[in-house]
């Protein structure tokens, strides 16, 4: 039959990705789809928020009206991605220097932060090391740095912004994990591990915190292009390889998918969601190849 116009520009439109940039730079445009002040007053505090996902979460966060604080080790970078997002958003964006491995560092960014602020309504765990690597060859280093930094370095900072202001004020916790552990990924035992237990520690804090009105979510991406773990963890041999078959909604998720999901956690539109692990993956992690000798390059040199 005929379709009207406006029948056929809304087809797939659920599934259609917003655009995006590849690189750690603000969007050329943008089209508000949540209400544009839906996190009007408030503060966040984005660790990794320098980078890729977290860059992409501080900058969405302050298009809808949130002031934000960016965290990570390299201080240089956070003062850059701050101009940028500042440029972009009109918004307030203090970029500080931690290590979610060392405590003291959290400690003293948190209390500068409430100082410029006076207050904190969201944190998003976005701070993560991956590599990939066989477990025969992962050092017994190589391993304990990434439990560090992802598993220790969440609890570490989700338990400073509970006592210096969550436990009296309330608060929204947004834990990036992954779907890495649900299918034993290859070369992933390192960080499927440590994503695993955060989404356990997501479902415990949850239960403890519930009752100060502190909401805690898990958000686990999958393929996300323009990101520094889909150039380092086999984005080209996916497109090589042409995975996107694979994946149930036929691409790879970009950065900006990833922050309206995080945007949706964060806010009031999932008031009553605590303790779960939202999946957004386009349903790759169900299908997705996991063969453990491909990925290290052994099929092809042993085939005769
Ligand atoms: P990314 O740009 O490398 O983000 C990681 C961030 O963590 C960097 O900004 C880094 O900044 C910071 N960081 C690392 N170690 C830290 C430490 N000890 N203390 C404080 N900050 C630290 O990578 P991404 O791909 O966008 O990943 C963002 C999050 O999404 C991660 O949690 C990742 O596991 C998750 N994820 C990504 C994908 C994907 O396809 N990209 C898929 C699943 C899950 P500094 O170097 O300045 O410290």
């Amino acid at each position: 039959g005929r379709r009207g116009r406006a029948a056929m520009a809304e087809q797939g439109a659920a599934s259609r990705p917003p655009p995006d940039v590849d690189t750690d730079d603000c969007l050329r445009e943008y089209r508000h789809l949540f209400s544009p002040d839906i996190l009007a007053g408030q503060v966040a505090f984005i660790t990794g928020g320098g980078s890729g996902i977290g860059f992409r979460i501080a900058e969405i966060f302050m298009r809808h009206g949130c002031r934000t604080v960016i965290a990570s080790r390299n201080l240089q970078r956070v003062s850059e991605a701050s101009k940028k997002l500042v440029a972009a958003t009109g918004q307030q964006c203090l970029p500080l220097s931690v290590d979610v491995r060392q405590p003291q560092t959290i400690v003293a960014a948190v209390d500068e932060a409430l100082k410029e602020f006076k207050r904190i309504d969201i944190l998003i765990n976005g701070a993560a090391g991956n590599f990939l690597c066989p477990a025969s060859a992962l050092s017994f280093n190589a391993f304990k740095t990434v439990i560090d930094i992802d598993t220790i370095g969440t609890f570490n900072t989700s338990k400073v912004l509970f006592e210096k202001y969550f436990r009296d004020h309330g608060g929204v916790i947004v834990n990036i994990t992954a779907t890495l552990s649900y299918r034993g990924q290859a070369l992933q035992v390192h960080a499927g591990t440590a994503k695993a237990a955060i989404d356990a520690m997501t479902r415990h804090l949850a239960v403890e915190w519930g009752p100060n009105n502190i909401r805690v979510n898990s958000l686990a991406p999958g393929p996300i292009t323009g990101t520094e773990g889909y150039r380092r963890l086999g984005g080209r041999f996916a497109e090589e390889a042409s995975q996107f078959d694979m994946i149930p909604l036929q691409r790879a998720g970009n950065k900006t998918e990833i922050a309206h999901s995080t945007l949706y956690l964060a806010s009031c539109l999932s008031s009553y969601v605590t303790g779960t692990t939202l999946v957004v993956d386009g349903g790759s992690w169900l299908t997705s190849a996991n063969n453990f000798p491909a990925m290290l390059g052994i099929a092809s040199s042993s085939a005769k």
